[in-house]
């Protein structure tokens, strides 16, 4: 590196790192840590104000730049060349400021899930976050965002009312229904990073204190009869159930708790949105299957993201995914084929979400991804703790999803594609034509390197 590099050039701005600087490495791991990623720079700005300083700077000096807010999702971005890229790490941006009355959250950069829960709940709201706390909102809810509330209520994205980000000419920019309308649609599932970088958002939260919700879960040798009973279950059941089937194949872990250390499980959890006698008596056929543990019941609705047992730190792993429509015998038989019982199919946990209800409809006044396509999304996890690693568990990935083909429906749920694809597979075609013009507008010279390609 020499002083005429543009890397060396920019270090005038922000916290900054460049290969060979102490914290370099820290600073451009992300928290799926079987993701490499190897920018030019690594900047971790503290105020908005160094974000778009930052934007400017790096523009001046020949630099991309890709925005990260916690790294749960960025597979995508070590596919491509960082060579000229700056790394903008929001994870020092955070701060959340609820409007009870408006029932309406401001969530500054990249709050995680937890804190920003913690807030709402203060008010007896709630928002339509994800299964894991550590997760950020602009990654999950611009791609969409898949809830334990969503079949009631929809995407995430459908939620969100305003955006303020900072555009490749270094403004910052409020995108609503009224200010950059077009900006605001595009925002909402068309790759927020094609547009800026996100700095806030505003969004819609839910009026629930509490909900009904919790696990089922029985050993992998049930998983046969409380796949086919789930499946069953999932044909008829109202919109207020968000549920998702999970088979596990956990390693002996001195972390995890005994019922779940070394064994092969099957585990159903989720919402039920109704009272608690509705919720009891329409959950009745799949406790009838006597699971091992049930903690289905009502809970502060904050304790919904300690539900899914998400992992509570920095994970190595990766992960293929594929949408599927409706789930017949065929499909049961191959995917129990691939991960039921006697199986060792490399995975640690293949997920099963059940998708419809609100999610199959596209919102009136939503942006470039309202609704999603297909019955059940379909997310398989491979831990790869080396990169060595990293290839075997990735076929093991593919292997499930490809054994699942014949069951698949054309697109993808942006949060769970973790390697890069055309946006086309991400949104309807005239969107992504429209998006297309959009950052032909907003990002002409294209500054900023966003996961999936427009
Ligand atoms: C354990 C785990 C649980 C999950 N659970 C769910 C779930 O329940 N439902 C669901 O839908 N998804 C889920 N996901 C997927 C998750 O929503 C995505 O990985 C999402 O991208 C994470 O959001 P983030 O803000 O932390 O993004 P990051 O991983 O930091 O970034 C991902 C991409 O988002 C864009 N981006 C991030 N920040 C900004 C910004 N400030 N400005 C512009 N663009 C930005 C960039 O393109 C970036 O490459 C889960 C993932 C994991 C690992």
């Amino acid at each position: 590196m020499t002083e005429t590099d543009p890397a060396t050039r920019l270090r005038s701005s922000c916290e900054l790192y460049l290969p060979g600087d102490p914290g370099y490495d820290a600073a451009r791991t992300p928290w799926n840590l079987s993701v490499d990623l190897r920018p030019a720079v690594v900047a971790v700005p503290r105020t908005v104000e160094e974000v778009a300083d930052l934007v400017g700077d790096a523009g001046r000096a020949g630099l991309r730049v890709a925005p990260l807010s916690t790294g749960h999702g960025v597979g995508p971005l070590a596919e491509q060349d960082l060579d000229d890229v700056v790394l903008l790490r929001l994870s020092e941006l955070s701060g959340v400021s609820v409007d009870p009355v408006a029932r309406t959250a401001r969530v500054i950069g990249a709050t995680p899930w937890r804190d920003v829960v913690a807030a709402t709940a203060e008010h007896g709201l709630t928002a339509l976050h994800g299964s894991a706390p550590d997760v950020a909102l602009p990654g999950y809810v611009l791609s969409g965002g898949l809830s334990f509330y969503a079949r009631r209520h929809g995407l995430a994205a459908g939620s969100v009312r305003a955006v303020e980000l900072v555009t490749a000419d270094g403004e910052l920019v409020r995108a609503d229904a009224t200010e950059h309308p077009d900006l605001f649609w595009a925002l909402r599932g068309g790759g927020a990073a094609n547009f800026g970088v996100v700095v806030a958002i505003e969004l819609d939260l839910l009026p629930y204190a509490d909900v009904y919700a919790g696990m089922l879960l029985w050993d992998r040798e049930r998983a046969p009869e409380v796949l086919a009973a789930w499946a069953a279950w999932t044909r008829t059941a109202p919109e207020t159930a968000t549920t998702v089937l999970r088979v596990l194949s956990l390693p002996p872990l001195p972390q995890l708790p005994p019922f779940l250390s070394g064994r092969d499980l099957v585990i159903i959890d989720g919402a039920v949105l109704e009272d608690d006698e509705h919720a009891a008596s329409l959950l009745a056929p799949l406790r009838a299957l006597e699971p091992e543990i049930d903690t289905f019941g009502r809970i502060p609705a904050a304790e919904l993201l300690d539900v899914h047992l998400d992992p509570p730190g920095p994970t190595p792993a990766v992960s293929d995914h594929t949408v599927l429509g409706p789930l017949d015998d065929a499909a049961l038989a191959a995917l129990l084929g691939q991960v039921g019982p006697g199986t060792s199919s490399g995975l640690t946990v293949t997920e099963v979400r059940h998708l419809g209800g609100a999610l199959a409809r596209p919102g009136p006044a939503g942006g470039a991804l309202s609704a999603l396509p297909g019955d059940y999304s379909v997310f398989c996890i491979a831990t790869a703790p080396t990169p060595e690693a990293a290839g075997p568990a990735r076929q093991a990935a593919a292997t499930v999803v490809a054994a699942l083909a014949p069951w698949s429906v054309p697109g993808l749920v942006a949060t769970f594609t973790e390697r890069r694809v055309q946006a086309s597979r991400l949104v309807d075609g005239e969107d992504w034509a429209r998006l297309a013009a959009l950052r032909d507008r907003y990002d002409p010279a294209r500054r900023f390197v966003p996961n999936h390609a427009l």
